[in-house]
C-alpha cells in the first residue's frame, strides 16, 4: 500500500487518487523578484522527485507550479533595478527555470503566471461576495474567516488563539476594515502611482496571493485535486486560505493531500538575509567546483519532511556518494550489451532490490531507505564487473538504476566540476614525466593529485582523472 503523510491530518493515509491512474498535483511557485535560495530550491527538488517517483509507478501526472509575478516585493525590486514589473518578474521566471533545469527539475506540465488570470480571479472574488463569504471596504475585499467553520485545521491552532495572535499584528487600514483579525485579503486597493493595478468592480487593485494559487488550480487541475505540496511555512496561513476560499467557493473538497516539506538551516542556523547566511542556487551554480547533480543530491538525499542542514562541508561529503555513483554508472556504461545471458543470480537479487526501492517510496517517500537499496545495488554492480560479468548482465544492473537514479535526478554520470587550482599543472608535468620514463616522478605526482581528491588512471589512451 502507498501512503503519503497529510498534514491536514497528520498521519499517514493510503494513497489513492481521484481518478485511477491519474494524479493532479499543485506546487507553491516562488515570487519572481529575486534569485531563489537554497529553501525554494528543496522543495522544488523535493516535489519533482515526489513526482517523478509517481510517474514512474505508472501515473499520469499533471503537475502545477505557478509563478507569482505580482506584489510588493515584485514593486519594490523593480524600483531597485530601474525595471517595470514585467520585467522583474520576467528576469526572475527565467533566472528560476535556468536553476530548476540546472537541478535537473522536470518543467511543469503548466507553468501559469497570475498576472495571466485576472479576470479569473475578479470573477471568484464576486462569487464569494455575492454568496456572503467575504465583504468590500473601500476597494478591498475580505474574506469571512468566521463563516468558515474549518478555518484553523490545516494550521493545527485553535480560532481562538489563530484570532489572538492576528490581533496582535493588525495594524493601520487593515485594523479599520477587518471583521475580524483573521480574515484576510482577497483584493487589494491599488493607487500608487506608477504600481500596475487592475480593474475590477471594486475599483483599480490587485489579487491577495492567496487568492492567486486557488484560481490557478480552479483554472488547470479543477475543483478537487490530488496533492497540493508546498513548505511547511506555507500550511499557515497561505494553505489555510487558500483551503478556506476554495473550498467556500465550490462547496466541494479542495484538496486530498496535503504534503510540506522541511526547512533549509544554513550552517546551523535559520537561513536569513539579517544573518548574511542567505544562499542562493545563482551563487552555487556559479561556482564551478559545485556539480549541479551533486546540490540536486544533497537536497533530495534527506527525507523531504525533515529539515536539510546546509553547510559547504556537507554538500561535499555528498558529493563523494555522486561520485561514486558516477564512476559505477560510468563503468557500466562500458561493459553494457546485449552479448551473453544474464546472470540469475544478479537478476534475483535484482528484482528483490526493486521491491524493496518500491517499499521504500512507497512509504511516504522514504529517500533514506530507497538510497540504501541503490548503494547496494551499486556493491553489486561492482562485485559483478570484478567477477566478469556479462555484458547482457552489466546492462540489466544499468538499466535498473538509471530508471532509479533519474527520480532522484541523477541523469548524466560526466564529472561535471572543475579541477582543484594547481592539478592541471600537476597533470601534464606527470604526462610529461611518463613520455619520459620518469615513473618515480609520475607515482609522486600521482600521489600529490591524490591529496587533492583526485585518482589518475593510466590505460592505453594516456592518463585519466577521476574524483575520489
Ligand atoms: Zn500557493
Amino acid at each position: 500500500m502507498q501512503t503519503v503523510y497529510n498534514t491536514y491530518s497528520l498521519e499517514k493515509e493510503s494513497f489513492s487518487p481521484i481518478e485511477k491512474g491519474k494524479v493532479r498535483m499543485y506546487l507553491c511557485g516562488p515570487t519572481v523578484y529575486n534569485y531563489i535560495h537554497i529553501g525554494n530550491a528543496r522543495s522544488s527538488v523535493a516535489f519533482d522527485t515526489i513526482r517523478k517517483y509517481l510517474t514512474w509507478r505508472g501515473y499520469d501526472v499533471t503537475f502545477v507550479s505557478n509563478f507569482t509575478d505580482l506584489g510588493d516585493k515584485v514593486i519594490a525590486q523593480g524600483k531597485k533595478e530601474g525595471l517595470t514589473e514585467a520585467e522583474v518578474a520576467d528576469k526572475y521566471a527565467d533566472a528560476f527555470l535556468a536553476d530548476a533545469a540546472a537541478l535537473h527539475i522536470a518543467p511543469a506540465t503548466v507553468r501559469p503566471r497570475a498576472t495571466y488570470y485576472m479576470k479569473e480571479m475578479v470573477a471568484f472574488v464576486e462569487q464569494l461576495l455575492a454568496q456572503g463569504q467575504a465583504y468590500e471596504v473601500n476597494g478591498d475585499v475580505y474574506f469571512k474567516t468566521n463563516q468558515f467553520k474549518d478555518y484553523a485545521v490545516l494550521s493545527h491552532q485553535n480560532m481562538a488563539e489563530l484570532k489572538k495572535n492576528a490581533a496582535g499584528r493588525l495594524e493601520g487600514e487593515d485594523q479599520e476594515e477587518k471583521h475580524e483579525a483573521t480574515d484576510f485579503a482577497l483584493w487589494k486597493r491599488e493607487d500608487r502611482p506608477g504600481v500596475t493595478a487592475w480593474p475590477s468592480p471594486w475599483g483599480p487593485g490587485r489579487p491577495g496571493w492567496h487568492l492567486e494559487c486557488s484560481v490557478m488550480i480552479d483554472a488547470l487541475l479543477g475543483e478537487t485535486i490530488d496533492i497540493h505540496a508546498g513548505g511547511i511555512d506555507l500550511a499557515f496561513p497561505h494553505h489555510t486560505n487558500e483551503l478556506a476560499q476554495s473550498v467556500s467557493f465550490h462547496d466541494r473538497p479542495f484538496v486530498n493531500y496535503w504534503l510540506h516539506n522541511g526547512f533549509v538551516n544554513v550552517n546551523d542556523e535559520k537561513m536569513s538575509k539579517s544573518l548574511g547566511n542567505f544562499v542562493t542556487i545563482h551563487d552555487l551554480l556559479a561556482d564551478d567546483r559545485i556539480d549541479p547533480q551533486g546540490l540536486r543530491y544533497f537536497l533530495v538525499k534527506t527525507h523531504y519532511r525533515r529539515p536539510v542542514a546546509y553547510s559547504r562541508e556537507r554538500l561535499d561529503q555528498a558529493q563523494q556518494e555522486v561520485d561514486k555513483i558516477y564512476r559505477t554508472m560510468r563503468s557500466l556504461a562500458k561493459q553494457a550489451g546485449s552479448e551473453g545471458v544474464v546472470d540469475p543470480r544478479v537478476q534475483e537479487q535484482v528484482t528483490l532490490q526493486n521491491e524493496r526501492f518500491i517499499a521504500a517510496m512507497d512509504d511516504d517517500f522514504n529517500v533514506e531507505n530507497a538510497l540504501t537499496v541503490i548503494f547496494e545495488a551499486l556493491t553489486l554492480a561492482n562485485r559483478s564487473m570484478q567477477e566478469g560479468a556479462s555484458a547482457a548482465t552489466a546492462l540489466l544492473l544499468q538499466k535498473q538504476l538509471t530508471e532509479w537514479l533519474h527520480i532522484f535526478g541523477l541523469d548524466d554520470f560526466e564529472e561535471k566540476r572543475a579541477l582543484p587550482d594547481g592539478a592541471k599543472a600537476l597533470l601534464e608535468k606527470r604526462a610529461a614525466a611518463r613520455s619520459a620514463k620518469d615513473f618515480e616522478e609520475s607515482d609522486r605526482l600521482r600521489d600529490e593529485l591524490k591529496t587533492m581528491g583526485l585518482l589518475v588512471k593510466d590505460d592505453r589512451d594516456g592518463q585519466s582523472v577521476e574524483w575520489l
